[in-house]
């Protein structure tokens, strides 16, 4: 039987406990969740690339059906070298809707071969979006059980990094 692939995509900066919810339940429809990290050069991130891949590889050992990819530009152009047909988004609010619905009607009208899944949030996590935790964490506010051990670390020291950056 053919093995039942989802492409998970995002910016993850950083990934959080809502997307892990995301991916942890994604798992139980599909055989196996690509997360596909964006190498978005004109979107400003508080961590490198490289960094968020590491953060979500760290968050998710013990998962072998997640495997954690690089992406830029087309996300329907790097599908076609996968063999999911699925993209897999996470829904919060009614906000985010609008913005989800025409991506996936814009990826869409690109291939047809492709649909967009969308998940709801879990409840203890509709609040919860990468922005929020940085704008929390950058002001000395704990992210604690919001996101993984390493993320909250790795929060405490990106910006531990930047106060002693502007003090000299
Ligand atoms: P992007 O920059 O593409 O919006 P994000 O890393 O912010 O990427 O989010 C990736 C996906 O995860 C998006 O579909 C987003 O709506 C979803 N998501 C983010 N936070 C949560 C959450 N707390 N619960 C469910 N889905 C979420």
């Amino acid at each position: 039987m053919e093995e039942k692939v989802a492409v998970y995509p995002g910016s993850f900066d950083p990934i959080t406990y809502g997307h892990l919810d995301i991916i942890k339940r994604a798992l139980k429809i599909f055989d196996k969740v690509i997360v596909a990290v964006a190498h978005n050069y004109d979107k400003k991130s508080l961590f490198t690339h490289t960094e968020r891949v590491e953060m979500i590889q760290d968050a998710l050992k013990g998962h072998p059906n997640v495997t954690v990819e690089s992406f830029e530009g087309l996300l329907m152009e790097y599908m076609k070298g996968t063999n999911a047909r699925v993209v897999l988004r996470g829904l919060r609010a009614t906000s985010d809707f609008e913005y989800e619905y025409h991506m996936a009607s814009m990826n869409r009208s690109l291939n047809q071969e492709i649909d967009t899944l969308f998940m709801v949030t879990g409840k203890d996590y509709f609040f919860v979006s990468s922005r929020t935790i940085k704008e929390v964490a950058s002001l000395g506010g704990s992210v604690e059980g919001l996101v993984p051990k390493n993320v909250a670390q790795k929060l405490r020291e990106k910006f531990a990094q930047q106060k002693r950056g502007q003090k000299s």
